[in-house]
């Protein structure tokens, strides 16, 4: 192993006493972001004003954020552009590939999929009316529901209850045998462990950069677009930026060149800054190091709960092709025990009904963290500490 994860750890600005076990739902704080954006606000909008758009470089930074993101989920330079929130990315995704695949009007999905996902291709269906619909299978019974009346596949690589994930390749290969397109869902994949997306045969794909690419609460999302697909892909939001000559205010819209034809209006810039800042911290960082560590933090993990609390149910896979960066428990009374557990400072979340969440990675979680985080929550079920009324009242984020 090459990757010296006690240093990335020292990267991260981390409250003192908390195990933070959450880095997939909102990644922390590195601390080079604070700095960063700091100086885009005071130095670049502050003194440039308007000319920052050129002077500073904020109108490449999606291209520029987005070539930095491809490094991490095996995509080709250029087929990467920030912007937007994920729903949105995801809507876009679908629209795109839905045109491409014309006579079909099937997008299928699976119920293990995240709500936002499922809503969102519903409302397209709506929106496209009669010849569309969407269908969901059980995540198991994806492969043998791809056939012929299938235009679109679209799936959340990593489910993000449970951890379980699916196989992309062969995803790729059923879905191409029957000429449909794919359009993944990265959010719980990117950052998490290697993603091969040129090599495995993807079409679309979107994903967040607030989760494990640590961007802060409402940072941008992602979109890819297969270089095979990009003059082809007609945007079904066009905005102005993703006009071929924005400047040129033409009355009539043309998409522009490549992935930039996703852009939709103008980018958070100050969010950008913090990503971009944030992606230093991968820089020293291999891949396949970073996989062997989450699988060898996640099973050390697993060990130790079974072990100690043997009424928590292991939701999550356990082979390890099978599973992402995450681990998942079920229990009747699980948002209380999280509760209880977020109250001694091992902060994981839960999912409803009964799913206690816990995020690994490497980056800035070590086995000390593993084993300290793993003795209290066994403590927390041994002596029921959790069962108090005010672990029970649910609050509206969970
Ligand atoms: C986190 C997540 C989202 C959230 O979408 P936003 O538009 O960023 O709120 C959507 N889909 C999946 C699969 C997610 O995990």
């Amino acid at each position: 192993m090459t990757t010296d994860f006690a240093a990335t750890k020292r990267l991260f600005d981390l409250p003192a006493g908390v195990i933070y076990l959450d880095g997939n739902s909102l990644g922390p704080l590195p601390k080079s972001v604070a700095e960063r954006v700091a100086q885009t606000i005071t130095a670049e909008w502050g003194q440039m004003l308007i000319r920052g758009w050129n002077a500073a470089g904020w109108m490449d930074l999606p291209a520029r954020v987005g070539d930095r993101v491809a490094r991490l989920i095996g995509a080709e330079p250029g087929s990467v552009v920030m912007g937007d929130t994920l729903s949105i990315k995801v809507y876009q995704a679908l629209a795109s590939a839905l045109e491409m695949v014309p006579g079909r009007g099937v997008i299928l999905s699976d119920t293990g999929n995240f709500p936002s996902d499922l809503y969102i291709a519903d409302g397209l269906v709506r929106t496209l009316g009669p010849g569309h619909a969407l269908r969901t299978v059980a995540p198991e019974e994806v492969l043998a529901a791809i056939d012929e009346t299938v235009a679109v596949v679209m799936l959340t690589e990593t489910d993000y209850r449970t951890g379980r994930r699916h196989d992309m390749a062969a995803v790729a290969a059923r879905a191409h045998e029957v000429g449909a397109l794919l359009v993944w869902d990265l959010a719980h994949s990117a950052g998490a462990f290697p993603v091969h997306l040129a090599q495995d045969g993807a079409d679309f794909a979107v994903g967040c950069s607030y989760k494990y690419l640590n961007s802060g609460p409402g940072g941008p999302a992602f979109i890819y677009v297969a270089p095979r697909h990009q003059a082809r892909a007609r945007p079904a939001l066009s905005g102005w930026l993703g006009h071929e000559a924005p400047f040129a205010f033409d009355l009539d819209y043309r998409p522009g060149h490549g992935v930039e034809r996703m852009r939709v209006g103008t980018p958070p810039i100050l969010q950008l800054a913090a990503l971009d800042a944030a992606l230093d911290v991968w820089e020293g960082v291999d891949l396949a190091d970073l996989r062997a560590a989450s699988l060898a933090l996640q099973d050390r993990f697993i060990a130790a709960v079974e072990g100690g609390c043997p009424e928590l149910r292991l939701a999550t896979p356990r082979a390890h092709a099978d599973r992402g960066s995450q681990v998942s428990f079920r229990h009747p009374e699980g948002y209380a025990i999280m509760q209880a557990l977020i109250a001694e400072g091992v902060i994981g979340d839960f999912r409803a009904p009964d799913i206690l969440r816990f995020g690994f990675t490497p980056l800035y979680i070590d086995r000390l963290d593993v084993d300290r985080a793993a003795e209290i929550l066994v403590r927390i079920l041994k002596t029921g500490s959790w069962d108090r009324p005010e672990f029970k009242a649910r609050a509206r984020v969970t």
